[in-house]
């Protein structure tokens, strides 16, 4: 047998269970609307939530800094030298967040390993929701101290944890706002029990930055935690519309980073242009809070229109609109149904979301005008009366 034959065994396995992925080809920029495999669709599968992705003036910033700075960044900051757009960056993020400092990291995925790795170790206890994003749950593992996973946002679960568990030091990671259910952290409690047992709190704001809180900078800041949160994480590559991550808190947790964080010392900083974008789209979140509300509007006419029609949603945020289904193979059916009818809003199947959970998540953007989600609820519409009564995820329709 070929060495590799498990290659097409694991494909066909997951074939076979209604699991398997590819990719599909978009042309042109991502937007509000798409070309998604040769069609136009209008997009509900994008994490663009402010439509900033293909705004002209981030590709003005981008193109401006390529010529100033240059392509690449050359090297890790720590060997070629740390660059000037870069430490703006990070002056006017720390600004924003409410901290002393901030640091940039190539992906939200290299921020939460890295510093999660740098916070605990062997002897250490981490204490991780059942719903965290995969780069946490990896963090927590790569960290090798003893993971405590409980119950989805049950902080008495928490608490029995805390109160049992020896550990040299103690960290507990959440997303603020979760990616697949779009409900959020009771950010508050996990603060007064963290300060109760002496552990330290990390809250990934990938899905709440530039979106959530009155200037936009995310949960933390909506419930003035500030103070009590030792690190807040976010993503430059979704409300932001560009790539990258940084981590804001105090100074001497960005020094220990930088010294510590095996996912910033040893990769290549981050473009210039990428860099030069991600400023620019900044001062789009501070001086357009019209698109946090645009964005609002929009969620909250879709999560509406999808009740009157009967299927069950719940979302704390406007911006993540889960429909969860259950079934791998239905949820695609739905999905493709929507396709269909020129709406794209991806199926999501485990391992993403847990077994037996699979769903339609549908995430609106700023940029989506009044037609836009018309015509997404018309084809919900219309799949309604595809799959009929009989699907036991749709409620009575409210007519
Ligand atoms: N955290 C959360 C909650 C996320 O949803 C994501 C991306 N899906 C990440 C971290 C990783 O961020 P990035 O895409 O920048 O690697």
């Amino acid at each position: 047998m070929r060495a590799d034959a498990f290659l097409d065994e694991a494909l066909a396995a997951r074939q076979a269970a209604g699991l398997r992925r590819s990719l599909r080809i978009v042309d042109g920029a991502q937007g509000p609307r798409i070309q998604f495999e040769g069609r136009a669709v209008v997009s509900f599968s994008s994490n663009d939530y402010l439509g900033l992705a293909a705004h002209p003036a981030l590709a003005e910033a981008a193109a401006r800094a390529a010529h100033e700075h240059g392509v690449g960044a050359g090297a890790s900051r720590l060997i070629s030298g740390s660059m000037r757009p870069h430490h703006e960056l990070e002056e006017r993020l720390a600004a924003f967040k409410g901290t002393e400092r901030c640091l940039l990291f190539t992906s939200g995925y290299h921020a939460n390993l890295g510093t999660i790795q740098a916070l605990v170790g062997d002897g250490d206890a981490v204490f991780s929701d059942e719903l965290n994003h995969a780069s946490l749950i990896d963090g927590c593992r790569l960290s090798r101290a003893a993971v405590h996973v409980y119950r989805h946002r049950d902080v008495d679960d928490l608490a029995a944890l805390l109160r049992n568990v020896r550990g040299r030091r103690k960290l507990i990671v959440t997303d603020s706002v979760f990616s697949m259910d779009g409900d959020t952290a009771p950010l508050a409690t996990l603060c007064s029990l963290a300060e109760q047992y002496g552990a330290m709190v990390m809250v990934d704001e990938a899905h709440a930055t530039g979106v959530v809180g009155s200037r936009g900078a995310g949960l933390v800041e909506a419930l003035g935690l500030e103070e009590r949160v030792t690190v807040q994480m976010g993503t430059l590559g979704k409300a932001l519309g560009c790539f990258g991550a940084y981590v804001a808190g105090s100074d001497a947790l960005v020094e220990y980073l930088v010294n510590f964080a095996r996912t910033f010392v040893y990769t290549t900083a981050l473009p210039p242009p990428v860099v030069a974008a991600a400023a620019a789209a900044l001062h789009i979140v501070e001086r357009e809070p019209q698109r946090r509300e645009s964005l609002t509007r929009n969620g909250a006419r879709l999560q509406e229109g999808l009740k009157e029609l009967g299927y069950r949603t719940s979302a704390e945020v406007g911006h993540i609109v889960p429909i969860v289904i259950g079934d791998a193979d239905e949820t695609m059916r739905l999905s493709d149904a929507l396709l269909a009818d020129g709406v794209l809003a991806l199926g999501i199947r485990p391992p993403t979301v847990p077994p037996g959970s699979a769903r339609i998540r549908a995430t609106v953007m700023a940029t989506h005008t009044d037609a836009d989600v018309e015509h997404a609820l018309s084809a919900f519409a219309v799949a309604r009366s595809a799959f009929g009564a009989g699907a036991a995820w749709l409620g009575s329709a409210r007519t």
